[in-house]
């Protein structure tokens, strides 16, 4: 793996030759620095500016493909042209349409149901927080003590165990956060695929920028199309072919993209 701006020349010279970008990136810890609660979290002035301008920007189709809920990265990432992908690409809206994986939405009840019994399981755990996102839900326990957390991940498993054992959820790791998520087989990289293949145009390409588990998905679906793959952060076994140091780098490769295309 390269560091991108080590190999710019290179880069550069790529998106300038591309007619248009499909550009995806992620939310937390890619544009946007991890805070301890996932509310905390907020999408900087400089960013949302970028943003925008990408967005009406020609060369680019901007995408913001995270793991949050719909509704809830729209209100963070108050940008108007954009396309979001939530729920790790279970939920797509894209020019005003609203797509839901079908066999997604069994899940709800049963998202319902444990989201209910965590709530009341995990009172007595100070700082761990759960978000409820429907068609899935994630349990973060990055302010939770040390001492403590082991209890949590076991009353945490005891719950979700024979729904596991059922197929009837799938269970994914992330930076601090367990996640209960549908039996199926779609993820962040399905979800760019899906993009993809609505957005197809003569002369484009695909440039995807994540720092998580989830989203080696998506890197290694833009990898087998030819698409550039950036990791923001250290992820040591990352598939993505570029990385950048951090979410300050991401900007100044969002800032350079437009200057490009400009
Ligand atoms: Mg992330």
């Amino acid at each position: 793996m390269q560091y991108l701006f080590g190999d710019w020349a290179k880069v550069d010279k790529r998106v300038l030759q591309t007619k248009h970008i499909l550009l995806c990136a992620d939310f937390d810890g890619t544009i946007t620095p991890i805070k301890p609660r996932p509310q905390q979290a907020i999408l900087g002035k400089k960013t949302r500016l970028l943003l925008a301008r990408l967005s009406k920007n020609k060369a680019f189709t901007v995408a913001i493909v995270t793991g949050r809920s719909l509704a809830d990265i729209k209100k963070k990432v108050p940008v108007q042209g954009l396309i979001f992908a939530g729920n790790h690409g279970l939920e797509i809206l894209y020019k005003n349409k609203k797509f839901v994986y079908p066999q997604a939405k069994k899940i709800i009840p049963l998202i319902s149901k444990l989201g209910r019994a965590l709530r009341t399981k995990i009172r007595s755990f100070s700082g761990a927080v759960l978000e409820e996102k429907e068609l899935s839900l994630s349990l973060h326990y990055r302010l939770v003590n040390l001492k403590k957390l082991r209890i949590l991940r076991k009353i945490f498993l005891q719950l979700i165990n024979p729904y596991l054992a059922q197929g009837e959820i799938r269970f994914t790791l992330g930076k601090k956060v367990w996640e209960v998520r549908p039996p199926i087989d779609w993820d962040k990289g399905r979800a760019v695929l899906y993009l993809v293949k609505k957005l197809r145009q003569k002369g484009d390409s695909i440039i995807y920028l994540g720092d998580d588990t989830t989203d080696e998905d998506a890197f290694r679906a833009v990898n087998k199309i030819g698409g550039l793959s950036i990791v923001v952060g250290k992820r040591p076994n990352s598939c993505a072919k570029y990385y950048l140091k951090n979410t300050h780098d991401a900007q100044k490769f969002l800032t350079q993209l437009q200057l490009i295309k400009s």
